[in-house]
């Protein structure tokens, strides 16, 4: 589960193991040892401030009039751009929804589920192992069946409208470290799972809820260790026009960490992030290059005080909890929809009930249904903690101007003014416009005391 002042700007697919592993970036220990110098780096200057966006004479700031300046100041055919890349995103969601529907009916109505199952209960009497094997070749079947969608939306659609620089071969070798990783850790909780949906045929969906739950706080704790150094190198940042102006403001902030991660992310990508992720011992602040390399020293500090906020206010610990409900409302829901299906077409598809692995295929359609129109709801959760960071981050950073100007930023995917329903509906973050206006407004209000208090 990644916690971020950016958000990512992809598609949510598959399952929660698939969520919390591939959201999560973490830096790791294992990292330390490929620790290089600082590359040669001068970060650059905060950029000008708007005349509308500056104290009058008299000290008045108008908030509208400075949010609109610097919103004036993105040239229209990007903002077009960035509008058509971003609300492209909307559709992409329903299709992503709908292409992992149809393989799910297909692999349920053409029988091919039912003899992935046949095939492991051949190879071994162990129902545990059956149902490790029949998730592997679900993993390979669905990888190589939506490979097509992900090529249009991972590479393609990103390289068209200038997000990603990465070479085909390198994208395609990183699609096949997801299913692999997925292979290994995924296999466990499914195995396990479905052992106790066998076992706990009256309770399995309060069990099952339990058991996923514990796999994704287990995830999002190993990531750090073995999954995210498989996508990039993180190396401690040994910048120190950075990292003592941010190490200040940690350590002002109660947090005790003594070091930041730059996480190289331009290989994948051009759009600038930070994150907060892991948990416990795990919990790292990570910093992506293109941040570092596009950004001002106000800017990064605000970006940075925003990722401090989602540490000190538990954010990831409250999201797991706010998830793990709705995770037992699906799973009740589930448990209902899987004795339905059974019921209406447990014949021709040659599955015996909610305990067969073969009926893996209906759970994942549930799911992608339940997620399509959670969307909104997870949107709202996310987003009022994105609210909260991103206040603590103005009052911790106090640089309102480089809040205003990162948000223009990260305008390059994210379109800036939707309107208040497709804010509501589609965004995981505050809009460019809510952060500009909520800076300037901090701004007039707050910004005599920015010398000291
Ligand atoms: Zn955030």
């Amino acid at each position: 589960m990644k916690n971020s002042f950016f958000g990512a700007g992809g598609p949510r697919i598959l399952t929660f193991a698939l969520m919390s592993l591939a959201m999560t970036v973490i830096s790791a220990p294992t990292a330390l040892a490929q620790a290089k110098i600082s590359p040669d780096r001068t970060l650059i200057k905060l950029g000008p401030i708007p005349a509308a966006a500056q104290f009058d004479s008299t000290g008045h700031l108008d908030v509208d009039a400075a949010t609109r300046a610097y919103l004036d100041t993105v040239p229209a055919d990007k903002r077009a751009a960035s509008n058509k890349y971003f609300e492209g995103g909307y559709w992409i969601m329903l299709w992503s929804a709908l292409y992992t529907v149809v393989i799910a009916l297909l692999l349920l109505f053409t029988g091919v589920s039912k003899r992935m199952r046949d095939l492991a209960v051949r190879l071994t009497r162990y129902k545990w192992i059956q149902a490790w094997i029949y998730f592997a070749e679900f993993i390979l079947t669905s990888t190589i069946l939506s490979l097509p969608w992900n090529i249009y939306v991972g590479f393609y659609r990103e390289h068209v409208y200038n997000q990603s620089h990465q070479p085909f071969a390198g994208w395609l070798r990183e699609q096949m470290i997801g299913p692999l990783v997925i292979l290994v850790f995924g296999a466990i909780a499914f195995a396990t799972v479905y052992t106790v949906i066998r076992r706990l045929l009256d309770t399995w969906h309060i069990w099952g809820s339990v058991l996923v739950v514990t796999f994704q706080m287990i995830a999002i704790m190993i990531a750090p260790v073995y999954i995210a150094p498989l996508f990039n190198t993180y190396t401690p940042l040994s910048d120190p026009e950075v990292t003592i102006p941010v190490l200040k403001m940690a350590h002002a902030n109660g947090i005790k960490v003594d070091k930041l991660y730059e996480v190289n992310a331009s290989k994948q990508t051009t759009q600038i992030s930070a994150n907060v992720s892991g948990l416990f011992d795990t919990t790292r602040i990570n910093v992506n290059d293109n941040l570092l390399h596009q950004a001002s020293i106000e800017e990064i500090e605000d970006g940075l005080g925003h990722e401090m906020g989602h540490y000190v206010l538990n954010h990831i610990m409250k999201m797991l909890c706010q998830f793990a409900l709705l995770i037992l409302i699906g799973f009740c829901l589930l448990r209902v929809w899987l004795q339905g299906m059974q019921e209406r077409w447990g014949d021709k598809w040659g599955t015996t009930g909610a305990a067969d692995p073969a009926m893996f295929p209906a759970v994942v359609l549930a799911y992608t249904v339940m997620m399509l129109f959670l969307t909104p709801v997870l949107n709202n959760i996310t987003r009022t903690m994105e609210c909260e960071a991103d206040m603590y981050g103005l009052n911790a950073a106090r640089e309102p101007d480089g809040r205003a100007q990162v948000a223009l930023k990260l305008g390059q995917y994210r379109k800036l003014e939707p309107g208040p329903i497709e804010e509501f509906l589609f965004y995981d973050h505050p809009s460019g416009y809510a952060r500009i206006h909520a800076a300037m407004q901090w701004k007039s209000e707050n910004s005599h005391t920015t010398t000291g208090y």
